[in-house]
């Protein structure tokens, strides 16, 4: 097992990283920016390094500074957490060279899943359905709005190098096309600095459902089930929970066809399959080569701690679970809190925070880096932490999330606290009855808005 791991990582996820590494007793190496010299990843970890200013392309994405950092500690390993360098090729490549394990994939293989375009060919050589749409990327404006009439509208314009959202238009009809196709595009430019784009029919209001993979270096791939994303706001998660509400039937075909997609690409290490549901269809979207933010609800459910797995795939330990062995266990579900106001379209709320109140108990878990006198820096991501409930079943889980929101108290800044609470309450939320359009259709009744009309 590695001695010693540099976290290339900040917030609540640095945060859970270095807490695995110090129980599974491996020294840890935290890095900051000049904004984050207070935070709580680099207080806990046993050394940090400042490894630039405040905007992340001087510190959190500066590769050099963050190598150099892990030589000069005598890191064996980097665990890149999600975001920042998660799905950087580059950055795995460059780990290699330097002789540090990356705590993921191969640059190999992130670039195989890791571009959108490139891993939709992939699958759909490999059998894996996918979306209808373009075979890869697109090569002009003309022939994007020629397949788009193909394939009939509405469509879906995104971007390969997209996540959170970002980088992706509807177009309802071909009025609509060459400015959703200019926009999508211009946003790709700015936010990821690629431009190439793909195709894909909209599906109207389907459900996210996802697999949770976990693959060895000797070829062992197994899934941990599958989590429910579809409560979203401008196609970003909001509220997931596991298992989700698909019958065993689909369970196990959509489970099967996660292993195929892994194995196709010689997947190592934990990763994701994104699938979009609508009735018994399913169509693969995207895989996620790294841990994410819902891994949680998925270690309530099964017991298994997926970092701690991550660190020691990447030790090269063979995997000593078998699908077999995964037993699903009761219900569990995880809100986001984010400094954000939802009063005023959900605008990004930093600050220091005042009194914080942390509900406990069992079965609840609360994955943050806040504390009282914090002082939220606003140069970064506006999610403050995760709250996890696990339950028996799901009716039990949403009281026990209800109560836990009713209970947790962050003072000083705007949350999103309320609206998720909300969200617990609303009776078709309650029935199951919810898609990805949910928080679109009930927004008003989400703020409280409609009680006025
Ligand atoms: P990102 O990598 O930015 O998260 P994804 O491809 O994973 O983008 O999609 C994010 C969300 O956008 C999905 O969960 C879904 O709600 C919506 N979405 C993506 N593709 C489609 C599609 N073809 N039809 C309908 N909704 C889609």
């Amino acid at each position: 097992m590695f001695q010693k791991v540099l976290i290339a990582n900040r917030g609540e996820i640095a945060v859970r990283i270095i807490r695995a590494c110090k129980q599974m007793g491996i020294e840890t190496v935290a890095i900051y920016s000049n904004a984050d010299k207070d935070s709580l990843h680099v207080q806990i970890a046993d050394e940090s390094v400042c490894v630039g200013g405040e905007k992340s392309a001087e510190s959190y994405l500066n590769m050099e500074n963050i190598i150099t950092a892990a030589i000069s500690k005598g890191v064996e390993a980097i665990h890149p957490g999600f975001g920042f360098l998660s799905e950087n090729s580059n950055f795995s490549n460059l780990c290699a060279e330097c002789g540090i394990r990356f705590i993921g994939p191969s640059g190999n293989v992130i670039d195989k899943m890791g571009n959108k375009s490139k891993a939709r060919e992939i699958m759909i050589e490999a059998g894996v359905p996918v979306v209808p749409g373009s075979n890869g990327a697109l090569s002009s404006i003309d022939d994007a709005r020629n397949l788009a009439v193909k394939i009939g509208f509405p469509v879906l314009i995104k971007a390969s190098a997209g996540g959170g959202g970002r980088g992706m238009r509807v177009a309802y009809n071909i009025d609509e096309f060459n400015n959703a196709y200019e926009t999508a595009k211009s946003e790709a430019v700015n936010a990821f600095g690629d431009g190439t784009m793909y195709l894909e029919k909209y599906i109207i209001n389907p459900k996210h459902i996802e697999f949770q993979i976990l693959a060895d270096k000797y070829g062992n791939v197994i899934h941990l089930g599958e989590r429910d994303c579809s409560i979203q706001r401008r196609n970003q998660k909001v509220i997931e929970e596991a298992p989700s509400l698909i019958d065993k039937e689909l369970r196990d075909k959509m489970g099967e066809i996660a292993i195929l997609a892994s194995k196709t690409v010689n997947y190592e290490n934990a990763g994701t399959i994104e699938f979009l549901v609508s009735g018994k269809d399913f169509y693969f979207i995207e895989m996620n080569t790294r841990i994410q933010v819902e891994h949680p609800v998925t270690e309530m459910i099964t017991g298994i701690d997926i970092v701690k797995e991550q660190i020691k795939i990447a030790a090269g330990k063979e995997l000593s679970i078998k699908q077999e062995d995964v037993v699903i266990n009761g219900h569990s579900i995880e809100c986001r809190i984010n400094a954000e106001d939802p009063k005023f379209d959900f605008r990004p709320s930093p600050g220091k925070v005042g009194l914080l109140h942390v509900p406990s108990g069992h079965g609840i878990r609360f994955d943050s880096f806040i504390y009282t006198g914090y002082q939220i820096p606003p140069f970064y991501d506006s999610m403050l932490g995760k709250v996890i409930v696990h339950a028996d079943n799901r009716a039990e889980a949403i009281l026990k999330m209800r109560a836990t929101l009713e209970e947790l108290v962050i003072d000083g800044v705007k949350t999103n606290q309320d609206f998720c609470y909300m969200i617990l309450n609303h009776s078709d939320y309650i029935k199951g009855s919810f898609d990805t359009g949910f928080i679109v259709k009930a927004i008003d009744n989400l703020l409280g808005y409609d009680q006025y009309e």
